[in-house]
């Protein structure tokens, strides 16, 4: 649950859908200050800021933090009256927040991340029409961020898709040019998974795919991006990775995968084959990763497979 919120705040992407959506708030209720804010274990991100520009906070300085322990809206018509948020750092000091109404963004499986929210520096009532406008603007915004989410995972192992492992990629790349670090590309291959289907059929290779996402992300770290690129065929980008640790983590997850069953009563064993590529300054291209870290997955299968194969 935790690398679901840290991943959405971070592929939260474009504000422009969002923008709107708080735009229509500010006009709807004809306050001041709308926000949509995000809540991560430690922090408060502010998106989308309608009125106001601070970009992130403490989680216990949020007002937010309050509103997302239920799954109502919260209204508050005059802070100082209220004892939950009387002494909060907004109140007391700048902006003087004086009344408040948010409603918690909750997911499907009843998850909250954060919230959509108004605030204004004078005390205000709020009537039921103004209270259900700000309840829709929330399911507004998990639609939009459900659509997102979907377009960015494989439908059959809920990891990450070829296209946003791409994005990820990029990204890494861009951050790497601003401030020198390492990070490693594994590329992942099946060995003979297709005698997986053979034997036991395609519903029960489609659990074997599952089930094996799902042990290479255990073996993962929260901001490693994890992904299926197609078929039997998976790659996960390490940021804050060199080259040695990459190829223990590798050796660790080759192993994990050699010594655990599949599929259920089918008790599939599987092995499989990894490239490893790190990214550098010779590398410019993510299609450059990619082709290097393919040569050495290749390699590990020419090797014989249930392998690393690394530069
Ligand atoms: P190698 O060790 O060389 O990688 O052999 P392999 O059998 O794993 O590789 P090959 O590329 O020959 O076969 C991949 C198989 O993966 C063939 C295809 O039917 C199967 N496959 C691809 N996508 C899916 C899927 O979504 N579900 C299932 N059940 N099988 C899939
Ligand atoms: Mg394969
Ligand atoms: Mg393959």
């Amino acid at each position: 649950m935790k690398a679901f919120l840290a991943l959405d705040a971070s592929t939260y992407g474009s504000e422009a859908g969002f923008r709107n959506i708080t735009r229509l708030l500010q006009l709807m209720l004809g306050m001041e200050m709308v926000t949509i804010s995000l809540i991560s274990a430690d922090k408060q991100i502010l998106r989308a800021k309608q009125g106001f520009d601070v970009g992130e906070g403490a989680r216990e300085a949020a007002i937010c933090n309050t509103a997302i322990q239920s799954y109502e809206p919260l209204v508050i018509e005059d802070t100082l009256e209220d004892a939950r948020v009387r002494d909060n750092p907004f109140v007391t000091g700048p902006p003087f927040l004086r009344c408040y109404i948010g409603a918690p963004l909750t997911t499907v499986d009843g998850y909250n991340l954060g919230t959509i929210c108004a605030f204004e520096s004078t005390p205000r009532q709020f009537n039921r029409r103004e209270i259900e406008f700000v309840t829709i603007c929330a399911k507004l915004v998990m639609n939009e961020l459900d659509l997102r989410r979907q377009a960015n995972r494989d439908p059959l192992t809920k990891v990450f898709n070829r296209r946003s492992f791409e994005a990820g990629l990029n990204r890494e790349m861009e951050r790497l040019r601003r401030r020198p670090g390492n990070a490693v590309v594994a590329f992942l291959d099946i060995d003979f998974f297709k005698s997986v289907n053979d034997t036991h059929g395609h519903p029960v290779g489609d659990r074997v795919l599952r089930e094996f996402a799902a042990v290479i992300s255990d073996q993962c770290r929260e901001n490693d991006l994890v992904a299926r690129l197609g078929g039997e065929e998976f790659a996960v980008l390490l940021p804050d990775t060199d080259l040695a640790s990459a190829r223990i983590w590798a050796e660790r997850t080759r192993w994990t995968v050699a010594n655990a069953w599949f599929g259920g009563a089918d008790a599939v064993s599987l092995t499989v084959s990894v490239g490893l590529t790190e990214l550098d300054a010779t590398h410019n291209t993510s299609d450059a990763i990619e082709l290097a870290a393919d040569h050495a997955l290749m390699e590990a299968k020419r090797l014989g497979r249930n392998r690393v194969v690394s530069p």
